[in-house]
């Protein structure tokens, strides 16, 4: 599809104020009270996919598993791949938004991800 798709005038950026302080000129509700992140909060939860693949190129024995695409902050991916990483008895790295575990553990990581409520996909070989 096309991007930006015209919407007619956007007014981006118009900020109101009142004695509330500035509304949010989306939901025109005082800033604190701004509903408009909630909504892309849920907008984000229906499209939960997160990406396991491999890795082998450069990498010695069986490579890395790749965890991509987590809808997870810094915070709680790192404590995310400390938990998969547990879960396969293997070491790895968080960084950049992907978990990397060493070795193979593609079965059990999607079976850990599935049971958060997420939709998993496998993608590489
Ligand atoms: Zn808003």
């Amino acid at each position: 599809m096309a991007k930006g798709a015209g919407r007619g005038s956007s007014g981006g950026g118009y900020v109101y104020s009142t004695q509330h302080g500035e509304l949010c000129p989306k939901c025109e509700r005082p800033v604190v009270g701004c509903i408009c992140r909630r909504m892309a909060a849920a907008r984000a939860g229906t499209e939960r996919v997160v990406r396991v693949g491999r890795e082998t190129k450069g990498r010695k024995g069986k490579g890395v598993t790749l965890v991509t695409d987590v809808p997870l902050d810094d915070v709680e991916l790192a404590l995310l791949g400390k938990a998969l990483k547990k879960k396969c008895g293997s070491g790895g790295t968080t960084k950049d938004g992907v978990i990397e575990i060493q070795g193979d553990h593609r079965d059990a990581i999607v079976r850990e991800l599935e049971g958060r409520g997420w939709t998993v996909k496998r993608v590489g070989g």
